[in-house]
């Protein structure tokens, strides 16, 4: 199959480009490099079925030749991200979604669409199970995100119903791995960086919010799986065992063995205070399940770091200081509407 992956050279990109190439796939990799990064497909840059297009899809997808699937992953996905890039973030969302699906339409390919679990916001229904509208904030400051990607499942939808595009939406949830960038902001990077760097751990709100995360090479598999299937969806891609944010805190300075303290900061506006997968769509459409257990894959990531310890180190100061959730950030994005409940700078 020739498959184009929009947002190709990011974290998950990145692995998905290397697991269709290892498969025997041709990929065809578009990204504008707003976040994702040339070394991330450095690797095979030198395979003969790889290629490299700096395109930002937002304009057009400027792919000639044959086309299988078109797997849409382009956009800014970490909070911080997209609140320094909030009307990129929407484009990516709208627009781009349309090009992808353009693209697709044009070539009668398979289109799957990389949604999320932002779609359920700040969910009321726990585990979220794809029939759960959600509960999303659409003028808060995540909604720059929240909201495109609620756009792209819609008019995802309108093109499978009105131009019969093969189209399947997986809402993916929170993912980690190598190749995530240490400054992206994210708690895992964040965690593993500050614990590496000697840094406070930063934890946002009490610590009593949970994520669910997945291991790269799990959640890539299903992106496979979803590729080379035909279902619709929405399918639920993420791992369900759940954590608090204070754990995962805990497990990374064990992991580490680092002496930084920890510092409780506000929780940013909107925040989920719970998240967690119901997965059986997966499970019984697609016959995918998770594998990796969260510390192994933390090792598995943390192992990265360390051999990439220069980025880390300059990694040091994005991560002090501009962070979405510290609290000058926070008042500044979220417009004054910081939680001033939230106990701030508290050594545990
Ligand atoms: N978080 C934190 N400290 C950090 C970064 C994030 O406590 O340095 C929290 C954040 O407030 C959220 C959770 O960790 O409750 C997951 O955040 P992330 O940005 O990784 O992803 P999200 O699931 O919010 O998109």
């Amino acid at each position: 199959m020739r498959i184009v992956i929009t947002g190709g050279a990011g974290f998950l990109g990145s692995h998905l480009c290397e697991a269709l190439l290892k498969r025997g796939d041709t990929v065809v990799c578009v990204d504008d490099l707003s976040t994702g990064q040339l070394s991330n497909i450095e690797p095979f840059t030198n395979n003969p079925r790889f290629s490299f297009i700096a395109a930002d899809v937002t304009v057009g997808i400027p792919v000639v030749g044959e086309v299988d699937a078109v797997a849409h992953l382009a956009s800014a996905a970490s909070p911080p991200d997209y609140h320094r890039m909030p009307l990129e973030t929407l484009a990516a969302g709208s627009r781009g979604t349309e090009s992808a699906l353009k693209l697709a339409h044009s070539h009668n390919a398979r289109f799957v669409l990389a949604s999320t679990s932002e779609i359920y916001g700040d969910p009321l229904v726990h585990p979220q199970t794809e029939e759960y509208f959600g509960n999303v904030n659409s003028i808060g400051p995540r909604s720059v995100y929240d909201e495109a990607k609620r756009f792209a499942e819609a008019i995802s939808m309108a093109y499978a119903r009105t131009h019969n595009v093969n189209v399947g939406i997986m809402r993916i949830f929170n993912t980690f791995g190598p190749r995530m960038r240490p400054g992206d902001g994210r708690v895992v990077t964040s965690f593993i960086a500050q614990a590496l760097n000697g840094q406070p751990i930063t934890i946002y709100g009490d610590g009593s919010q949970t994520r669910s995360f997945c291991y790269v090479d799990d959640l890539v598999r299903g992106i496979v799986a979803m590729i080379d299937s035909a279902d619709r969806g929405p399918i639920n891609l993420g791992n369900p065992v759940e954590k608090r944010v204070d754990e995962l805190a805990q497990i990374v300075l064990d992991l580490t063995g680092s002496q930084s303290s920890i510092e409780f900061h506000p929780l940013p506006t909107d925040d989920p205070t719970r998240r967690k997968p119901d997965i059986t769509r997966a499970q019984t459409r697609l016959g995918w399940n998770p594998t990796v257990e969260t510390s192994v894959g933390l090792k598995l990531t943390l192992e990265w770091f360390l051999r990439n310890r220069q980025e880390v180190a300059d990694a040091a100061d994005a991560i002090a200081g501009a962070q979405f959730g510290g609290q000058e950030a926070a008042s500044v994005l979220a417009g004054g509407d910081v939680d001033n409940n939230a106990p701030v700078l508290e050594a545990a």
